[in-house]
């Protein structure tokens, strides 16, 4: 039997991961980034088959990677991680370096990047497994801690999207809540809660334009808890 809480105890950080060129890209939040080897050094990233950026790593053969900081913005983690580059252009108005291979690094709430270029992809089912090696990596910021995924979950009360190699279905976990807590819709981007008990009208009753007051996030997007 898997006791899914299990999964929980497993440790990530949070990362964005990026490709393209100066003249188009995309990114997504990822939190399986890691090292493979140091001779080269090389990095592994999962990336969902239905994610833009996958199509992108895989014509483009390059990816980058940002390390956020522990109290990286809602907004940045709202954006890379739950809305979709095949909607909206998610690098405009984000803070772009390019690196040598001109690979788009997005220095949004970022303490370090890595620049890597694609040498394998292995089909894992669900998604795609991009090992690159590193070309070009350097730390922004020497003081600020990186994200850790404990820390988003823990703290900033956030969860994995359905894309992501992580995901949990929460109906798999053993039931905690009691029939009170049906009645609250939490953003996965930022964990705010909206809580029918304290409001006046019913979630499903907001209209479709509703989004997150704290980071924007559609309506739709919200997780029932
Ligand atoms: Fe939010």
């Amino acid at each position: 039997m898997i006791n899914f809480e299990t999964l929980f105890k497993i440790s990530y950080g949070l990362y964005i991961v990026s490709s393209g060129s100066k003249e188009y890209g995309n990114g997504y939040i990822s939190n399986t980034v890691f090292q493979v080897t140091s001779e080269p050094p090389q990095f592994a990233t999962c990336c969902n088959k239905n994610n833009h950026t996958a199509d992108i790593i895989q014509s483009s053969g390059l990816f980058s990677v940002s390390v956020l900081q522990s109290d990286a913005a809602s907004g940045t983690i709202g954006t890379f991680g739950y809305k979709s580059g095949k909607e909206i252009n998610k690098l405009e108005g984000m803070e772009i370096k390019y690196g040598e291979t001109g690979v788009p690094i997005v220095l949004n709430d970022a303490i370090a990047f890595l620049e890597c270029k694609v040498v394998e992809t292995y089909d894992v089912g669900t998604h795609l497994m991009f090992i690159g090696k590193l070309v070009n990596a350097d730390v922004l910021d020497d003081e600020k801690d990186p994200l850790t995924y404990l820390h988003y979950r823990k703290v900033k009360k956030g969860v994995a999207p359905k894309n992501a190699p992580t995901y949990i279905d929460i109906t798999k976990l053993e039931k905690k809540s009691d029939v009170k807590e049906k009645n609250k819709h939490q953003c996965p981007a930022c964990g705010y809660v909206y809580d029918e008990e304290k409001e006046d009208v019913g979630f499903e009753e907001l209209p479709d334009d509703w989004v997150c007051p704290v980071c924007g996030l559609e309506k739709e997007d919200f997780i029932k808890i």
